[in-house]
């Protein structure tokens, strides 16, 4: 029992802190957001009770005192007061909505920006995507999270205020008296009446809130169904209209099955799990609930109109008093259904902070990597293993190999031997369980990440362009050097094309923002990407794989014709088609993770037990003799 107090108690205090925290990110994102909140609180909280006060002194002067100089004078107050009270609450409420969209922006940028800046390793783990994936879901199904801290705490101050104003205008209910004239009815005089009937309201109120406590931990209790019935919604509910499934739709009859799954799985159905909840409990609580408040304004009702009966006060008095009263009754019922709210959405926010608090572990070191026009940069892997999180195979093992300044080396292998690790590992993004990488010397891990990341440019396999101008995605910036870019370009073998854009370098890549964007075929987006590794002019260049969409004949040329390119860079290039890399210096044979052979192509093609040959000649089969030798 005491174990449970405890618990609700840490519950609640939990609540409360993290909705304060959620308050304190959202107002630092925009720090209008929670004054306006709070002027509408105040005003929406005022409001009833202007109108039942002013109704009240309106019908004191009607029925007793009849003055029509004083009378007309309180309906115009009346009708001020209100009249501007209304105009500001709406005014403060267009405020608050417009705000409450831009907040919602704002926030999904401080997401993105999180995404941006997380650790390649931890974006890379499947349950950090299901961790922003159940925030936006949580979002999507009934605003759980974040964006529920504003209403929270709007509610709960207007509900404070409401019941701060209510006994103001009420005190005076409980302390007039029944003249004592009044007969059997002076018992409503006694202070113990007072208390139980104050007692009264307050637990009906309690009651009341408690069944809508229930009623929001029953949809608290479907969020699970709700988060999967949204997941399928965002899945198949466009599946559609994407481009890359329409053809397997229509050749296949796709529809079929995903028809099939779908009417299965409806979340949000009318036979659904969420909608079989609405019609049970969540339904009588919720009746229960509304059921009871109505209940306390009859209470109300008979213990004024029987203080009134008695002489206590006016029949204006009785206006306000069950007025205030109700008006309270319902912020007293608003107050405690806030606490079920804070409870509930305190774990969807746990999970909003879990993503958010996610920590960049990787170590960060401080040395520089100093601008070295020579380009001395010498990398040594020395004795390397690595394993992907969760994985018991090695992806590399023991890899040793010291890249020699400025020349051509090519790395080759299977599928699924390590080829992308390395650069991976290389690039620093995932750090190795064993062995050390060396720049210079130095371990790569005691260089500033930004710094080391500078002096490689590669293109990997699954390269992404944006959906923005050409000129922008071959610098990586909205200013650029338009000459460098048109070089880089010409360089990449993008020239012909290039001619062809109608706006140049201006042209829109894609149309996903607009009509006029030009839609490029898979290997001209390779040579796209090839050009903005090439403008980054870092000292290693690496294209791993980059040239998948060519045909091997087109591959070849890019990769020769690079070598020109290339100049004084190191540069590293990774291929399955062996005939490619023929041209390097040295060629690195991976297998299982490990470096098997190493030497240039004359050499590793005349060893004839080795794997190299055994690549080659498997390949040969497949291209004519011409093909192969150029
Ligand atoms: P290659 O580039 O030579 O085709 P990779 O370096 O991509 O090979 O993969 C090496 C091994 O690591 C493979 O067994 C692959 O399945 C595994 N692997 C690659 N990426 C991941 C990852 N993100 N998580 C777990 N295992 C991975």
């Amino acid at each position: 029992m005491e174990e449970k107090a405890v618990e609700k108690k840490t519950a609640i205090s939990h609540a409360l802190s993290v909705h304060r925290r959620a308050a304190k990110l959202l107002h630092k994102i925009n720090p209008r957001y929670f004054p306006v909140l709070t002027l509408h609180a105040l005003v929406a909280a005022l409001t009833p009770y202007l109108a039942v006060f002013f109704s009240a002194q309106i019908l004191k002067e009607l029925a007793l005192m009849r003055r029509p100089e004083i009378l007309w004078k309180w309906v115009a107050a009346g009708v001020l007061c209100t009249g501007a009270f209304a105009v500001l609450k709406a005014l403060l409420y267009q405020r608050s909505e417009t705000l409450t969209d831009d907040l919602y922006g704002r926030k999904e940028i401080l997401f993105a920006q999180k995404m941006f800046s997380m650790d390649y390793a931890d974006m890379d783990k499947q349950e950090n995507h299901d961790l922003r994936s159940q925030i936006g879901q949580n979002e999507n199904w009934a605003s759980w999270g974040l964006m529920r801290t504003p209403d929270l705490y709007e509610n709960g101050l207007q509900s404070m205020i409401g019941i701060l104003s209510g006994v103001a205008l009420t005190v005076s209910l409980f302390t007039s008296p029944v003249p004592q004239t009044a007969g059997r009815l002076v018992i409503l005089n006694s202070p113990l009446f007072i208390l139980a009937l104050a007692a009264v309201l307050v637990l009906v109120s309690l009651f009341a809130g408690a069944c809508n406590v229930r009623v929001i931990a029953y949809w608290g209790s479907a969020a699970g169904e709700a988060t999967f019935g949204n997941r399928l919604f965002g899945f198949f509910g466009f599946i559609g209209l994407k481009k890359d499934r329409g053809t397997d739709i229509r050749m296949y009859n796709q529809q079929n099955l995903i028809n099939a799954y779908w009417d299965k799985n409806m979340a949000f159905g009318a036979g659904g799990s969420i909608a079989k909840k609405a019609r049970g409990p969540l339904g009588i609580f919720q009746g229960l609930g509304t059921g009871i408040t109505a209940a306390i304004t009859g209470f109300v009702y008979v213990f004024t109109c029987l203080k009134a009966w008695a002489g206590a006060f006016d029949v204006g008095s009785v206006t306000r008093y069950v007025g205030a009263v109700t008006a309270m009754a319902g912020s007293v019922y608003e107050l405690t259904n806030l606490f079920g709210f804070l409870r509930t959405n305190a774990e969807y926010l746990d999970t909003t902070f879990e993503f958010l608090d996610i920590p960049n572990a990787m170590y960060q070191g401080s040395l520089t990597t100093e601008k070295r026009s020579d380009r001395q940069y010498e990398v040594e892997f020395r004795n390397v293993s690595f394993r992907y999180p969760g994985s018991k195979l090695w992806a590399l093992k023991d890899v040793s190999l010291r890249f020699q300044i400025g020349r051509r080396l090519a790395i080759v292998g299977e599928n699924g031997s390590g080829k992308t690790t390395f650069i991976k590992l290389l690039c620093r993004l995932y750090d190795p369980h064993e062995g050390q990488i060396l720049l210079n010397g130095i371990d790569i891990r005691k260089y500033n990440y930004r710094d080391y990341m500078d002096i490689f440019s590669v293109v990997f396999q699954d390269f992404q362009l944006l959906s923005q101008p050409l000129g922008s995605n071959v610098a990586g910036s909205t200013v650029y050097d338009e000459e460098r870019v048109r070089r880089a370009l010409l360089d990449a073998g993008f020239g012909e094309r290039l001619e062809t854009l109608p706006d140049g370098l201006n042209t829109q890549l894609y149309k996903d923002f607009t009509e006029d964007g030009v839609e490029i075929s898979g290997g001209e987006a390779q040579k796209i990407a090839i050009a903005r590794a090439l403008y980054k002019d870092a000292p290693f260049i690496i294209l791993d794989e980059p040239t998948a969409a060519l045909d091997p004949i087109a591959e070849a040329e890019i990769y020769s014709k690079f070598d020109g390119i290339a100049g004084d860079k190191t540069a590293i290039y990774i291929s399955h088609r062996l005939s490619s890399c023929k041209f390097c210096d040295e060629i690195a044979v991976f297998h299982e993770g490990r470096i098997i052979q190493r030497g240039t192509h004359d050499e590793l093609v005349a060893d004839e037990s080795g794997k190299y040959h055994e690549l080659w000649t498997a390949q040969a089969q497949y291209y004519t003799e011409q093909s192969i030798e150029e």
